[in-house]
């Protein structure tokens, strides 16, 4: 009768045939990104792009050259993420 030696590796050990799912943060962070961008549009379709959605002051365009879906000036981002 034959073993089922093809499903060990050749120590002795079950193979790593299947690898565990990695729940990965950068598809969360794509998410995300992806959610700022369309809120961005949003924000243009308006009229309102630039404006910071906090206190409605034009965000610096630094701040947008550096991320054209910034939504709040650098102000209130610094009192946001504090
Ligand atoms: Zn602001």
């Amino acid at each position: 009768m034959k073993t089922a030696n093809y499903l060990l590796a050749p120590d002795g050990t079950a193979p790593d045939c299947a690898p565990a799912i990695q729940h990965s943060h950068g598809v969360h962070a794509r998410a995300h990104t992806l959610a700022r961008i369309e809120a961005a549009l949003a924000r243009m379709d308006a009229g309102r792009y630039g404006m910071c959605v906090a206190c409605e002051q034009r965000i610096d365009l630094q701040r947008l050259e550096a991320d054209p879906a910034e939504a709040v000036c650098s102000d209130c981002c610094e009192t946001a993420e504090g």
